[in-house]
Parts: C-alpha cells; structure tokens; sequence
C-alpha cells in the first residue's frame, strides 16, 4: 500500500494543448479516490501519469514518498484495470490471473503463484472456473478475472478507468458491490475513474471533480452532495 502525491502536476501534449493544469492531490494509503467530471477534463490523462504511461511535463508525482516522474510503468508497481479487460482467449481463468506473476521470470515459485492465485480468485469466487476459457464466461466473470490480475500483484495501488462501463446495469450493480467488498478486504490504495454518478457516490472515500484540467471540487460522496 502506498500514498500518491501530486505537486503542481501539470500535462501538456506535443501539439500544445494542456490537458492537466497544476494538480495538487494527496491520496493517503489505503484511500479509495474516483475521479469524475465530463468528457475530456483530464481523468484519464491524470491516470496515465499516476502509471506512467504518459510523461509528467511539470510538476512532481510521488508514489510511497518517492518521486516517480522518470520511473517506467514496469518498475511502478501499480496494477490498472481497464475497461476492455483484454484477457487472453487462448489460456485458462488459472493462467489468465497468474500471468502478470510468470512475467516477473523467476520473482515467484510455482507455489507462490499457487497460493497467490488461489486467494484472489477466492475473494473473487472464481473458485469453480479456474479451468475455464475467457469465451465461457459471463461478463461479469471476465471482469472479475481482470480484477484478479490486479490483485494478484499485491501492488501499492489499483487503478481503475471505468471499469464497468461495458457492463449491463444489473452487471454493473453486482460488481459495484464485489468492488466495495474488496477495497474493504484488502484496503488497497485506489484511483477510480467513471462517469457513473452512482459509482462515484458509494464506492469512494473522496470524490475528485475534475473540469478543464483543474480540480473543481473534492470532498467525500457526502460532503460534495451538500455543498452548493
Ligand atoms: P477524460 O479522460 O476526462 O475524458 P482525457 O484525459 O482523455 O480526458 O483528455 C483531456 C484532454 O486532453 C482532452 O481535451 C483531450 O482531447 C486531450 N488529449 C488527450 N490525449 C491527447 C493527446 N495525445 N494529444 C493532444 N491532446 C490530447
Ligand atoms: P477517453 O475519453 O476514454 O480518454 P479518448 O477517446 O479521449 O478516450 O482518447 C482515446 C485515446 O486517444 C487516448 O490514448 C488519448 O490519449 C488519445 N487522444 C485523445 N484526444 C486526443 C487528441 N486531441 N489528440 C491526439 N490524441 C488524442
């Protein structure tokens, strides 16, 4: 579990236009954080570079204390999950979820993965599919086995971009719930990103509204909904 500090964040893409105008944000440990605001407001450019999939053009991000702003994705320790949860179709629910773990060659041992695999598939009662191919399940199950890829990982912090948006609104109910009960199990430092007003109301400790790269408001589900 770790902390994520923003100073002064500031994004501005090659062709001029600055997406992300000076965040400053501090995520404690083991808070859940969503992030919302329309269309084009800089969520998902503020996730990319919380992972480092997108280079930082000012400020500083730091992650456990430590400044990342030059650190590659790989060597981040973060776990995403986006909303085409691409799984591969070839290999197993088991293979699927130990993936990220026989990718670290070597970092783990067979019964390592075994027992890493086996206790987050149990939190997500995968149990009974592990054997099964992506094409077999329901939506619901495949999103639940990225999730798994996520927690299998044991990073410092899940990051989610709308997650449940692909998913149908009983779908959507259900994971909702399998989200809350997870973040309460495993009290995981996470990042959110939806537009689902509902999502953004139950599931975060804070809510951060976001408009033209800047923070608007930020305060918990309860706080936002009685302020003006
Ligand atoms: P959101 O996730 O809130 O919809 P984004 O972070 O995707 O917003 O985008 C924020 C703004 O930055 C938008 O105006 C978008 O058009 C712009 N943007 C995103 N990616 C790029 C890019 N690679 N080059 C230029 N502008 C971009
Ligand atoms: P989202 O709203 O989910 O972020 P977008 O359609 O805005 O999705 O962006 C999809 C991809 O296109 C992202 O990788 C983003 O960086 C890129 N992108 C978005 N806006 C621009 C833009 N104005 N110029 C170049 N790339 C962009």
């Amino acid at each position: 579990m770790a902390s994520i500090t923003m100073n002064n964040v500031v994004k501005t893409y090659p062709d001029g236009f600055t997406a992300v105008k000076g965040i400053d944000m501090e995520i404690a440990d083991g808070e859940f954080v969503i992030l919302v605001g329309p269309s084009g407001c800089g969520k998902s450019t503020l996730l990319r570079m919380i992972v480092g999939l997108e280079d930082i053009t000012d400020g500083e991000m730091r992650i456990a204390d430590e400044v990342v702003n030059d650190k590659a994705p790989r060597d981040r320790d973060l776990a995403m999950v986006f909303q085409n949860y691409a799984l591969y179709p070839h290999l197993t629910v088991y293979e699927n979820i130990a993936f990220p773990l026989r990718l670290a060659k070597g970092k783990f041992t067979d019964q390592e993965i075994d027992e890493r695999v086996r206790r987050a598939s149990t939190l997500l009662e995968l149990d009974e599919h592990l054997e099964r191919k992506p094409a077999n399940l329901s939506g619901g199950q495949r999103q639940r086995v990225a999730m798994g890829r996520a927690i299998v990982r044991q990073a410092q912090a899940f990051l989610f971009d709308e997650p449940l948006s692909n998913l149908d609104a009983k779908l959507r109910g259900q994971m909702r719930t399998e989200i809350a009960r997870l973040q309460r199990t495993l009290a995981t430092t996470t990042v959110y990103v939806t537009h689902d007003q509902t999502e953004a109301m139950t599931l975060g400790d804070r809510v951060c509204v976001l408009r033209h790269g800047e923070i608007q408001q930020m305060a918990s589900p309860r706080g936002l909904y009685e302020q003006p």
